[in-house]
């Protein structure tokens, strides 16, 4: 079996309503999916993370190392590819187009076998996880606190159990934004804020200080990535717990916050830390720390099934008897192609996702809905 052809298909929604985190607006969205196909048909399929477009150049540039290698050779392959690219590389895109490929050699060798990918991590712990919902932006031309409680409210009457709400606008009208979603949703549903890296260290320490009482699960990308005393200064001067990873990649970009126990959560989104292979050894370093591990989720359907087949092999830490279970993020916000792109939708049933048991990543891709979201210029 030989890697024959590497396909890049970008998906395009533009959006009735923008929205903004602290640090982004949104007014389409726009995801790369990757298509790796062998010289025997088999076709596997990944996703990477960010600018679409700039990982598909990427994408395209480690594809004249790829064509004539054996896709089951994962660590080589991935080996090689961070190699080629690594003297201006070693994080960022580099490592974001480098898991869209890798998700799909592990979805080529999970059909090779007739597996689902979490069999060949090492088996599965769970065969369905409960959900989180992601959503609660700042939007374009409304009240941002009836909005954003009238929507985690509608969360909870779904039957998701725990939610997340952006904030990183500013420490008044943030509180005021989570005091109100509290008050909405009820003192049962687990509640976690979300910065994007909208604060420094000064605005963050107060506003955990003073939202601790709403009873705040995790207190998300507080400040910059990069910062990392700021981070733990943070995590030492208010009481939510921290949590960040979605702009870290590869083992490199993860070692110093593990090791230095700048979080207490970590985030690696498999689509964009290096794949299933890195995934695993990140997940392993923060493990060996004694970190939480919650993977990072912002995609579409084939994201969400490469999270759900790592978070079905996940080791429970500590074992016992009624371990703690990893929570799967669930975008809520408006994406049509997020679902349409496969043929069976993972959706969430009160608040809880079973994971796929299908050989790879147990998906299977509808092309016409890839041609109906297909950029305009780019059809
Ligand atoms: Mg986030």
């Amino acid at each position: 079996m030989k890697i024959a052809a590497i396909r890049t298909h970008l998906l395009e929604h533009r959006l009735e309503t923008a929205f903004e985190s602290a640090s982004m607006r949104f007014d389409r969205r726009l995801h790369l999916l990757v298509e790796v196909v062998c010289d025997d048909g088999t076709t596997g399929w990944g996703e990477c993370l960010g600018p679409a477009r700039a990982n598909a150049a990427v994408v395209r540039t480690y594809a004249g190392w790829l064509v004539g290698m054996d896709p089951l050779e994962t660590e080589r392959i991935w080996a090689i590819l961070y190699n080629a690219l690594r003297d201006q590389g070693q994080r960022g895109l580099t490592l974001t187009a480098l898991s869209g490929i890798d998700v799909a050699l592990w979805d080529i060798k999970g059909k090779r076998f007739g597996v689902p990918i979490s069999t060949l991590l090492g088996g599965r712990f769970r065969a369905s996880v409960k959900a989180y919902a992601t959503g609660a932006f700042r939007r374009d031309g409304v009240d941002r606190i009836a909005d954003n409680a009238e929507e985690m409210a509608g969360h909870a009457a779904a039957g998701f159990h725990a939610a997340k709400l952006k904030i990183g606008f500013g420490v008044a009208e943030d509180l005021r934004v989570i005091r109100a979603v509290r008050e909405a949703v009820g003192p049962e549903m687990r509640l976690m804020i979300d910065a994007n890296h909208g604060y420094d260290a000064l605005e963050a320490i107060r506003l955990g200080q003073a939202a601790a009482e709403c009873g705040i699960d995790w207190f998300e990308e507080p400040v910059t990535p990069e910062h990392l005393a700021a981070y733990r200064e943070v995590k030492a001067k208010q009481p939510i717990p921290v949590a960040a990873g979605e702009t870290w990649h590869g083992r490199w970009g993860f070692r110093e916050p593990i090791e230095t126990r700048a979080v207490d959560i970590v985030q690696p989104d498999i689509c964009g830390v290096g794949g299933f292979t890195e995934a695993r050894r990140v997940a392993d370093l923060a493990a060996l720390h004694g970190l939480r591990v919650v993977p990072h989720v912002w995609g579409t359907a084939v994201q969400i099934a490469a999270a759900l087949q790592f978070m079905a092999a996940m080791v429970p830490s500590p074992v016992r008897r009624e371990p703690i279970e990893p929570i799967l993020e669930f975008d809520r916000t408006e994406n049509p192609f997020r679902q349409a792109v496969v043929a069976r939708p993972i959706e969430h049933e009160r608040g809880v996702v079973a994971i796929p048991d299908g050989p790879g990543l147990g998906i299977e891709i509808d092309r016409a809905a890839l041609r109906a979201f297909r950029p305009k210029e780019e059809a």
